[in-house]
């Protein structure tokens, strides 16, 4: 007997990452791919997306943490990983150990790399990640010298390999901020002060999936594309870019039935049924990523159209009112809350209405969702 679906999942279609990194290589021209899977891949699982990734011509992989990077690794994958936010006091052994790319914004983050490479008896792979205005993270301008000093020492010594400087854009979505331009000209500073000290980076980047959607000027040779990877657009009152959303936030009905005139649906009886009609009961609530903020105000999947939610969104379920019914929807159907395909609500629909971006929406689907991957060919 074949096991039913799960209750309640998140489907992940790599043939989907695939298309998405073909377009961003496209536009990124001669420039090579890093992809973001940061984040367990924005929540579309990081090894899966990687590996789907890189057979589609991505040639890195871009995360935050070591613990992440180290992850990839143990799920098998051997590409170039970079990991940009580290406390100074992480596993860089480890990250050494396993030729993990190690970005460091400090003199402090430095010297640990350096101290680790010792430990490890290995040589370490540095990036500059360099603050042009972001003013987040990346080494700020008035202690770059003093990290180039420390590096130019540490490499002389063999301690560590210089691989790259990059940076960080503000304004991405927006593409003709002057403060994109400005970040460009600091970016290009910082390079040449390095290698006034001497140090020759092996390549260098800045375009985030904004970027390099928009501006093929910033390609350099990389570009670091996260969100649209996954389908999504990065400035969706632009264009959607062709890109496909790879992921469906779906459930299955768990109940299908009468409720009577005048009766009040879930808790506090926000809504009240006008006249009699049928609700779907949908096990997705919050604790399932479903934020209880968007109660009454957005539609599901469900029979073949859009279908209101009614009443409150709870812990572990909502209410979707169908009306007369008239497409027969029956419990064991599949309710999408949101996804990809046409007339499907989209994670932009769900952004809008909670006054946040897409990026937040794919991140909330958890607990216990159950993720699977369709497509990839492996
Ligand atoms: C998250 C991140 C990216 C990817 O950004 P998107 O907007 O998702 O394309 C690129 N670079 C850095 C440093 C990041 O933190």
């Amino acid at each position: 007997m074949n096991k039913p679906d799960p209750q309640v999942e998140t489907l992940v279609d790599l043939n989907a990452i695939a298309h998405n990194v073909r377009i961003l290589a496209e536009h990124a021209g001669d420039a090579a791919v890093m992809v973001v899977v940061k984040a367990d891949g924005y929540n579309h699982g990081a090894a899966e997306v990687a590996r789907a990734a890189l057979d589609a011509g991505a040639r890195e992989l871009g995360v935050t943490t070591v613990g992440e990077a180290l992850q990839l690794r143990a799920a098998g994958i051997t590409a170039p990983i970079l990991c940009w936010l580290n406390n100074s006091d992480a596993d860089f052994v480890s990250a050494v150990e396993a030729d993990i790319e190690i970005a460091t914004p400090s003199v402090a983050h430095l010297r640990a790399v350096a101290a680790a490479a010792r430990e490890a008896g290995k040589t370490a792979i540095v990036s500059l990640k360099v603050d042009t205005g972001l003013n987040r993270n990346g080494v700020s301008p008035t202690e770059y010298t003093a990290v180039l000093e420390l590096l130019k020492e540490l490499v002389a010594a063999g301690t560590v390999r210089f691989r790259a400087v990059f940076s960080h854009l503000a304004h991405a979505d927006q593409p003709h901020h002057p403060t994109i331009d400005t970040q460009r000209d600091r970016f290009l500073d910082y390079i040449a002060t390095a290698k006034e000290y001497g140090l020759e980076p092996e390549l260098v980047h800045l375009a985030n999936s904004a970027a390099t959607l928009t501006r093929p000027d910033l390609a350099f040779d990389m570009v670091r594309p996260g969100i649209a990877v996954y389908g999504l657009s990065p400035i969706p009152e632009i264009s959607d870019f062709g890109l496909r959303p790879a992921m469906t936030f779906r459930a299955r009905v768990a109940l299908v039935k009468h409720v009577a005139a005048g009766e009040g649906v879930s808790y506090g009886h926000e809504w009240i049924a006008e006249r009699e009609t049928v609700v779907a009961l949908i096990p997705a609530g919050y604790a399932d990523g479903v934020p209880r903020t968007l109660g009454g105000k957005f539609e599901v999947w469900v029979g073949g159209e859009r279908r209101p939610n009614v009443g409150r969104v709870c812990m572990d379920q909502l209410l979707v009112d169908l009306g007369d019914n008239a497409s027969g929807v029956r419990e064991g159907d599949t309710a999408v809350l949101f996804g990809g395909a046409a007339g499907e609500p989209h994670a932009q629909d769900w952004a809008d209405i909670l006054g946040t971006i897409h990026y937040e929406v794919v991140c909330a689907p958890r607990g216990r969702v159950v993720r699977r991957h369709l497509g990839g060919d492996r």
